[in-house]
């Protein structure tokens, strides 16, 4: 336990994945850490993306070979770190030729091949797509990137830095900021009296990132812009079967992705919008459906619209304003910027990906070092987030003796538990006790969820710590809501 008159190294505000990496990072330097999240752990756009861990190819055109490199270099990072919740995935390129040549194609799956190294990622190939989608497109390449569960990537890095020694606070707005005395006193949910205090400060906030610094005086004239560009997602009963992914070309010049999602639909995404609205309250709209749903409809015997949606997610990417002209070419690309505030620092990002969100918690701590006149070290390229221990070379095999092991339980809920904590998952598993009428969870993994993970209502464990929202039914729920006192 920690009291609030405790001074912490460092207060980081925002438990998406760029807040829970760096507190894992500087947790695990030894520093003492207080992450202030005021919703839940990614609550925001970090369970909002398209969970790829990827190079993304199609930044290549915008000639961002050092951000493609940096993430394609992430992409085996990671997998191995975390194979329960990251896997290669193939992707199946169609080639239309009213968009780019075929010569373009292969220059930049070539330089994709290359550019960052693989050992288990697959090389790129030329495939015959007769009879698998739309006549007209009968040819199309494949490639490998990998497929993550994004929010679970957040929730193991907040769990791997309160192993380290972090402190983890949802439901926690950080509602005011001052400097007093040499250190940072930082306030939540509007309770002025006594606020956490710290040497530093982070500004992790994501699409907030500009109104922590605005709204608490901040700024100065060198302060960076954010670029706040909308995109969502609509899930839709599986429209292909496969567990490989296509990545379509629009007539705009944008790509959209089908994705396999939770084994029985088809995640379809994503749409860039210049976005100009309240954060809080990001929704899809009609645009962005007849968007996405045109975007399948050409390649896919069977069409889908408005109706065949069963869910959908929409996000808001603070990008880092290059001041390039349209949303699609905003450099995807971090910047951290430091300053200095009555001799105190906080360190601000804006931007960034999910793919490269570990390399930019190593340069934060680095900068924090610095600051702090410590010596930091780069410890989590081979340090397993939690339930990954193994590496991916050893993960398959684990699972099948896992899955053995347990034949008399459903195989559907222990690959699923498999997939979503990993070598931990055998410790929920012996502690299951009863299971849900709706069939899908054992009482024993909400409260699991509840003591380790900060689950503290239905929707943080339906559609972030599981993706169950898909499947329970809402009077499905109300064993739970009765058994944790949760809703
Ligand atoms: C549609 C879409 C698709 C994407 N697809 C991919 C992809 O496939 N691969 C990839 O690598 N990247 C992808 N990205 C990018 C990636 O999702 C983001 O870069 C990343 O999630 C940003 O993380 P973050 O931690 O900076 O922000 P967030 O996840 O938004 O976290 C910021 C957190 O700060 C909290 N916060 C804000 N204000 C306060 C406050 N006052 N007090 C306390 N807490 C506060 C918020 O509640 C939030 O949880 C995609 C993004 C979008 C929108």
């Amino acid at each position: 336990m920690f009291k609030k008159s405790e001074i912490f190294d460092v207060i980081i505000i925002g438990g998406g994945i760029n807040g829970a990496g760096i507190a894992r990072d500087i947790a695990g330097n030894g520093l003492s850490v207080l992450l202030l999240e005021k919703d839940d752990l990614a609550q925001a756009t970090s369970s909002a993306s398209t969970k790829l861990i990827h190079g993304g190819l199609r930044y290549l055109e915008y000639f961002e070979f050092g951000l493609v490199r940096k993430a394609l270099k992430e992409r085996e990072v990671l997998l191995n770190l975390a194979p329960h919740i990251i896997r290669p995935m193939d992707f199946i390129l169609p080639h239309v030729p009213s968009m780019r040549p075929e010569w373009m194609i292969r220059m930049g799956l070539f330089l994709y091949d290359n550019l960052g190294g693989r050992k288990y990622l697959g090389k790129s190939r030329k495939i015959n797509l007769s009879g698998e989608i739309k006549g007209e497109y009968k040819k199309g390449y494949i490639y490998q990137d990998c497929w993550v569960d994004d929010a679970r990537l957040v929730i193991l890095n907040a769990v791997d830095a309160k192993n380290n020694g972090a402190v983890i606070k949802v439901r926690s707005n950080c509602t005011n900021i001052i400097a007093k005395e040499n250190l940072w006193e930082v306030f939540v949910n509007n309770d002025d009296e006594c606020g956490y205090k710290s040497r530093l400060l982070i500004n992790a906030a994501g699409p907030w990132v500009r109104d922590i610094i605005d709204d608490n005086n901040l700024s100065d004239k060198n302060t960076p812009k954010v670029r706040l560009v909308k995109g969502s997602h609509i899930i839709v009963p599986a429209i292909y079967e496969g567990d490989y992914s296509y990545i379509f070309q629009q007539e705009d010049g944008r790509v959209v992705f089908a994705i396999p999602y939770e084994k029985e639909f088809t995640m379809i995404g994503t749409t860039d919008i210049e976005f100009s609205g309240n954060v809080d309250d990001v929704s899809i709209d009609e645009f962005e459906i007849d968007y996405l749903c045109s975007a399948v409809n050409k390649f896919f015997d069977e069409q889908i619209d408005k109706e065949k949606i069963v869910h959908n997610f929409s996000g808001v990417r603070p990008l880092f304003d290059d001041e390039k002209g349209d949303a699609s070419s905003v450099t995807r690309d971090y910047h951290i910027e430091c300053s200095d505030y009555k001799n105190l620092r906080i360190i601000s990002v804006f931007g960034g990906k999910i793919t490269t969100y570990r390399k930019l918690a190593e340069e934060v701590a680095e900068h924090v070092g610095d600051s702090l006149n410590m010596k930091m070290k780069k410890w989590t390229a081979n340090a397993p987030l939690t339930g990954g221990e193994g590496g991916y070379s050893k993960w398959n095999e684990y699972k099948k003796l896992i899955i053995d092991k347990y034949n008399y339980l459903s195989e559907d809920i222990l690959e699923r538990m498999l997939c979503q904590y990993g070598k931990n998952a055998e410790e929920i598993i012996k502690k299951r006790g009863k299971l849900y009428k709706c069939g899908k969870i054992y009482e024993g993994e909400v409260r699991y969820l509840i003591k380790n993970e900060w689950a503290r209502s239905l929707d943080d464990i339906l559609w972030r710590r599981t993706k169950l929202g898909l499947f329970i039914k809402e009077d499905e729920l109300e064993e739970i809501k009765k058994d944790f006192n949760i809703f």
